[in-house]
C-alpha cells in the first residue's frame, strides 16, 4: 500500500504547507476504517479495495468523473462524530506527513444526508481541530449546482459567523464548466462586504472567463487557476492584483488539463512572478501527498532550495491563518535555512 508518510530528502520537508485540501477527497483507508466503526459499521474491503474505491483510475477523463469519486467517502461524512474524527486523524497524518498548517475545505451542504443541519457539519469540524498537533483553518464550499442558492446563502452566513473561531473562509467548489463563475457573484459580494475571505474554484475545468470572474469578485486566491497560462493578459491582471494561485499539479493530470507534467505552467508563472502555491487537492483521490507534489516538480523542473523556500514562504503568506501563526509558519520555514 501507497504509504503516505514517506519522507524524501526534500530539504524542506517538514515544513510543508496545504491550502487546497478537500476533507472528503483526502480520508486515507485507515481514517474510512476507523470512521466507519463510529458509526457501527464494519468495512469489510482490505486496504488495496478502499484505495480502489478512493482513487481515480488512471483513465479519468474529466472533472466530472473525478467528482464522482466523493460519493464514497461522503457516505462516511454524515454524522458529528464521524465529521470531527474525519478531521482530527487527517490533522494528526499531514503532521506526520511534514506539514506545518493547512487549510482543510468542505461543503456543509454536503454532510446532511443523514439530517444534520450545516451548523451542526461546521460545529462538528471545528471540535475535530481541537488538540491537533498542527494549527489548521476550515475553508467553506459553497457548491456549483442546479439548486444550491439557499444551502449556499447559509454557508456564507455560517462563515461569518464562524469566522476566526475555526473557519478562515468560504470557497466554491463543484463542476465548473457545467455551473459557470459568474452565477455565484451574489454570495462573494455578500462575502466582500462583510470581510469573509475567500478563495475560488476558477481555471480548472473552465477557462479565462471563469478566472475574470473570480478576479471581478475580488478573490484574493484561485482554486487551481492553472488556466490563466492561456491569456497573458490574464496573467497580468493576476500579477497587478496580487493573486495567489493555489496549483494541485497532479489533480490537473486526473482532469485531463494536462496529459504530462512537463506541460504544466509552472515556471510560466514563477518568470511572470505570479505566487503560486503547491497543493494536493484530494490526497486519495489523486493518490499523493504534499511531498509527493513536490518531489515531482522538483525533478521535472529542477526547482531550487531558494525556489521551494519561496513556493513555501507563497503558502504562508497567502493563507487565511491569523498574522500570529503566520509569523511562526514564516519563522519555522526561514529557521530551516540558515
Ligand atoms: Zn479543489
Amino acid at each position: 500500500m501507497f504509504d503516505r508518510r514517506e519522507v524524501t530528502g526534500m530539504k524542506y520537508g517538514n515544513c510543508l504547507i496545504d491550502l487546497h485540501l478537500h476533507l472528503d477527497g483526502s480520508l486515507s483507508p485507515d481514517i474510512i476504517r476507523k470512521i466507519s466503526r463510529l458509526q457501527n459499521e464494519t468495512c469489510t474491503l482490505n486496504d488495496q479495495e478502499l484505495e480502489e474505491r478512493l482513487m481515480v483510475s488512471e483513465d479519468c477523463k474529466s472533472l466530472d468523473e473525478y467528482l464522482e469519486k466523493f460519493e464514497f467517502p461522503g457516505y462516511y461524512l454524515q454524522t458529528k462524530e464521524t465529521i470531527s474524527a474525519a478531521v482530527s486523524l487527517l490533522l494528526e497524518e499531514l503532521h506526520e506527513q511534514g506539514l506545518i498548517y493547512a487549510e482543510i475545505r468542505f461543503a456543509p451542504q454536503k454532510h446532511k444526508e443523514r439530517g444534520l443541519t450545516q451548523e451542526e457539519v461546521v460545529l462538528a469540524a471545528i471540535e475535530g481541530m481541537k488538540n491537533a498537533p498542527i494549527p489548521a483553518s476550515l475553508i467553506l464550499c459553497l457548491m456549483r449546482g442546479d439548486d444550491t442558492s439557499s444551502e449556499n446563502l447559509e454557508t456564507v452566513r455560517l462563515a461569518e459567523k464562524y469566522l476566526h473561531k475555526g473557519v478562515a473562509a468560504i470557497d466554491l467548489a463543484g463542476a465548473e464548466a457545467l455551473y459557470k463563475t459568474h452565477l455565484y457573484k451574489t454570495f462573494f459580494d455578500y462575502a466582500s462586504s462583510h470581510e469573509i475571505p475567500f478563495t475560488i474554484h476558477a481555471g480548472e475545468a473552465d477557462g479565462v472567463e471563469s478566472i475574470s470572474y473570480a478576479l471581478l469578485f475580488g478573490a484574493k486566491r484561485l482554486g487551481h487557476g492553472v488556466r490563466a497560462y492561456e491569456s497573458e493578459a490574464l496573467m497580468k491582471s493576476i500579477k497587478e492584483q496580487n493573486v495567489t494561485l493555489e496549483l494541485c499539479p497532479t489533480s490537473n493530470l486526473n482532469t485531463q488539463i494536462f496529459i504530462d507534467l512537463k506541460e504544466y505552467p509552472l515556471r510560466t508563472f514563477l518568470s511572470f512572478g505570479i505566487p503560486v502555491t503547491i497543493n494536493t487537492d484530494n490526497m486519495s483521490v489523486s493518490h499523493t501527498t504534499l511531498q509527493k507534489e513536490y518531489d515531482k516538480l522538483i525533478d521535472i523542473f529542477h526547482l531550487t532550495d531558494e525556489e521551494i523556500k519561496q513556493l513555501l514562504l507563497n503558502s504562508v503568506h497567502a493563507s487565511f491563518a491569523s498574522p500570529e501563526v503566520k509569523a511562526l509558519l514564516e519563522n519555522k520555514i526561514k529557521g530551516r535555512i540558515d
